[in-house]
């Protein structure tokens, strides 16, 4: 990539012809370099160039240059792990040990869909009637994936891998906050074999550079990860045309410790589930429901735990807890805090931010004494803010739990496994952990009930969803069939 070109269209790099950009480091607040986004011009070339693509070249077709770019794309990352792990932390803030885990986890998925479409097979079956029906996956086409700034690498590529691997074209939208793995990651495609045209990056906004590419004909499916008001503009705008559309919406997710849990694990589980990253995740464990006969012991072990939380430079090895990604989220999260306080809320502990620090850091804040209609117990704050809840019976926490308009996560703790299937068989959510949090696993699917989403990543349904059924009908015979044979014109 040269300096200054940061659009990336028929396989080489192009000057942006749009804004220019500070892209910043949240733990200073200092500019870690400039770039230039594209116009809406841009974005309809590098439309154009995916379509050309897709009908030009052959690699809607050959599975097996698929399976070898996904293949050699993975082991490419994998030599540059490192690299790539210290820029996404210092882009997003993330704690370094954070940083490396979505690298890990981004090869796995590379060579997950690598290797399940070399392993897919076509489904082809003698019909009743005598003839052969063959079903065929097809790619949808030309594709626009926009991501937000929390997973900057690694929700990219939960995107990108399942996209190429079925056989369409892109256009990538990464959030204007975050572009850098992904620059980088461009950098790595380049220098392969994939036909130019297939994988192209934008850089820009999202009421602009984003518009453009959701609202633009020659683009056949949008797959969009982010928060839940934008996911309805944009399903709106695709609705125009029908376009194809998967989001990835936004979540309030529910923890729930029941009275049987060793209370030092749980309280354990709780802090990674609702601080990891910041608390900037969207299945982070934002409300934790607790069995009224732990309720106070839980409250103290978790405000210690919290007070003791390594808040520092995130490269820093042994840190715990980095900034939030931006001042101005850093902004909306406080103006949550202040929203909880008005509405008679109690702050057990946290939500300050860190005297001697530069960056937009600020503690992890516990609220008590809430009620369900609180603004800060149904929306989504997307930061280190979390509420607990006391519950009395079982039935009252599954309630609790599902009172919200989200549905994408939650987590059951419980040594009473039993219970816990049956309480996970109840919640509406895309996931449920039992005696566990966060851990993504690639053959299994990712998405929201209700406003949490449309669709499901990871898994065969990841390729689902960037894939076209077709059903291709044999008649072996060349005679027509019922009532119309023998009945043609004669001879
Ligand atoms: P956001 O909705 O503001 O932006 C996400 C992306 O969409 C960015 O690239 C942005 O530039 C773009 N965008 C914004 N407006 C657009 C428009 N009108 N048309 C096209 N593109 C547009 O979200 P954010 O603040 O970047 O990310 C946080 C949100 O993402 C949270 O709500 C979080 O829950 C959600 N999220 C969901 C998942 C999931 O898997 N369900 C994962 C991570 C984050």
């Amino acid at each position: 990539m040269q300096e200054s070109h940061h659009i990336f269209i028929q396989g080489k790099w192009r000057k942006g012809e749009g804004g220019i950009r500070k892209i910043m480091n949240p733990s200073s607040g200092e500019v870690l370099t400039e770039v230039k986004e594209a116009t809406e011009e841009q974005v309809d070339e590098a439309v154009l160039a995916a379509r050309r693509a897709f009908e030009t070249t052959n690699w809607a077709e050959n599975i097996e240059l698929r399976v070898q770019m996904l293949r050699e794309l993975s082991d490419k990352l994998e030599e540059s792990a490192e690299e790539f792990a210290l820029l996404e932390t210092r882009n997003t803030g993330k704690p370094i040990r954070e940083s490396r885990l979505d690298v890990s986890d981004s090869i796995t998925c590379l060579r997950y869909y690598a290797d399940l479409v070399a392993n897919r097979i076509c489904w082809e079956k003698e019909m009743y009637d005598g003839t052969i029906s063959k079903v065929v996956e097809e790619p949808i086409g030309v594709c626009g994936l926009i991501v937000p700034w929390n997973f900057p690498l690694l929700l990219g590529i939960w995107k990108l891998a399942p996209a190429l691997a079925a056989g369409n074209t892109v256009i990538f939208k990464p959030s204007e906050v975050t572009p850098l793995s992904f620059l980088k990651l461009t950098e790595l495609i380049e220098k392969s074999e994939m036909p130019p045209g297939v994988f192209n990056l934008v850089l820009g906004e999202g009421r602009s550079v984003g518009h453009s590419l959701v609202a633009h004909p020659e683009v056949d499916k949008i797959s969009f990860t982010g928060g839940s008001a934008t996911g309805r503009r944009i399903y709106q705008e695709c609705a125009k045309n029908l376009k194809r559309v998967s989001l990835e919406l936004g979540g309030k997710s529910p923890l729930l410790v029941f009275d049987d849990v060793d209370l030092a694990t749980a309280v354990d589980w709780a802090m990674f589930g609702s601080f990891f990253n910041q608390g900037q995740v969207c299945v982070a464990s934002s409300r934790i429901l607790v069995h009224q006969s732990l309720y106070d012991d839980f409250l103290t072990h978790l405000s210690a735990r919290a007070a003791q939380i390594v808040i520092g430079d995130p490269v820093d090895e042994t840190t715990e807890m980095g900034p939030l990604v931006s001042e101005a989220h850093r902004k909306k999260v406080e103006e949550y805090i202040q929203i909880g306080l008005t509405d008679g809320a109690r702050l057990l502990s946290g939500g300050q931010r860190i005297p001697d620090r530069s960056g937009y850091y600020l503690s992890p804040a516990i609220f008590t004494d809430v009620k369900q209609d609180m603004r800060i117990v149904q929306e989504e704050i997307f930061g280190p803010v979390i509420t607990v809840q006391p519950f009395k019976e079982e039935i009252e926490a599954i309630q609790l739990a599902n009172d919200t308009p989200f549905g994408l996560a939650a987590g059951v703790l419980s040594r009473d496994l039993e219970r816990a299937e049956r309480v996970a068989g109840r919640l509406r959510a895309g996931t449920v952990w039992i005696n566990g949090y966060h851990t993504p696993h690639v053959e299994t699917p990712w998405g929201g009930f209700k406003q949490s989403g449309i669709g499901r990543e990871l898994g065969p349904q990841g390729l689902a969803a960037f894939t076209e059924a077709k059903h291709i009908n044999r008649n072996l015979q060349l005679q027509p069939i019922g009532w119309y044979s023998n009945k043609g014109v004669s001879s």
